[in-house]
């Protein structure tokens, strides 16, 4: 579980440390650059918005994992930073499966052209799938839509691509995780359901 702490004051996460959260996801650079450094060493941070590749070396050393990598060319500048600092970065495209003209993300189609690209990048390592699902009053309307995207993991596993273990789909949040998990959710992001709203 990611506890998506975006907008709350480090004394909330503080709180959710103390309670034994980990995880946190932010979607914001400015927002990681303040509250990483100032939390334990062991909590970890996760990227969950969009990256614009300027900021890539900036957030790189206080993030765990990257959710929202919705391009080749970002993927393209996060291989060079990483490079650069000498590590290695868990991503994990981010998949606009509803097709939805306001969300970032390749379309399922688009996904097996960019992992054909990103497996000769050596200093990142695709850990799987990300999809933000539409905001619907009934979790249940959101069902196909987790599993599209538990299928396209298995396909692309199928396909043996190096570099890309599909271990990982991040999807699910407040209102749906219980469903986003039945469907194969690993890792679920929770804000709301924890902080209270925003
Ligand atoms: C804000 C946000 C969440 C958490 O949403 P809640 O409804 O508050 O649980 C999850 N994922 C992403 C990408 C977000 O931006």
């Amino acid at each position: 579980m990611i506890a998506v702490s975006k907008t709350k004051p480090l004394e909330e996460l503080q709180k959710a440390y103390d309670c034994g959260v980990r995880d946190f996801g932010e979607n914001k650079v400015q927002e990681i650059l303040k509250k990483a450094p100032a939390m334990p060493a062991d909590a970890r941070f996760h990227m969950i918005g969009h990256l614009q590749r300027n900021k890539v070396r900036q957030v790189l050393p206080y993030v765990t994992m990257i959710h929202s990598v919705d391009s080749v060319r970002l993927a393209l500048e996060i291989q060079r930073e990483a490079q650069r600092a000498n590590r290695a970065i868990d991503i994990l495209l981010e998949i606009n499966v509803a097709g939805e003209e306001s969300k970032f993300g390749f379309s399922p189609e688009e996904v097996m052209d960019a992992l054909s690209e990103i497996r000769d990048f050596s200093n990142v390592h695709v850990c799987g799938l990300m999809t933000i699902a539409p905001f619907v009053e009934n979790s249940e309307e959101n069902r196909p839509i987790f599993k599209k995207l538990f299928q396209l993991c298995v396909d692309i596993k199928r396909k043996n691509i190096d570099n890309s273990s599909m271990a990982v789909l991040s999807m699910g949040m407040t209102g749906d995780y219980v469903v986003a998990v039945e469907e194969g959710a690993t890792m679920v992001r929770v804000g709301t359901g924890i902080f209270g709203a925003r």
